[in-house]
């Protein structure tokens, strides 16, 4: 009879443990992405922003479609928006 008891109370203990709801939160501004057009191909290409450098940033980087060069110059406004803007080499 004890046994049953204890044995419904670890049960109960369970369930309230694993009613503590998990919300997945979003990185606020951690990981940012923008996009800029190729200029050789005319391809969409997402990038991702490295808040870390700055607000301004300028950067050569391939594009993964055409492997073209292109030299990206990148603006993160204070409310943590990223544009980009891509230049031909
Ligand atoms: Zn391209």
């Amino acid at each position: 009879m004890g046994s049953s008891c204890t044995g419904q109370r670890a049960t109960l203990l369970g369930a309230m443990a694993k009613k503590r709801p998990k919300r997945r939160r979003r990185k606020p501004i951690a990981a940012l992405e923008a996009t800029y057009i190729c200029d050789s191909c005319g391809e969409e290409i997402v990038v991702p922003v490295d808040i870390s450098g700055g607000a301004h940033q300028d950067y050569v980087e391939d594009c993964p479609v055409c492997c073209h060069p292109m030299t990206l110059h990148v603006d993160i406004d204070p409310d943590g928006e990223a544009r980009i803007e891509g230049q031909h080499e």
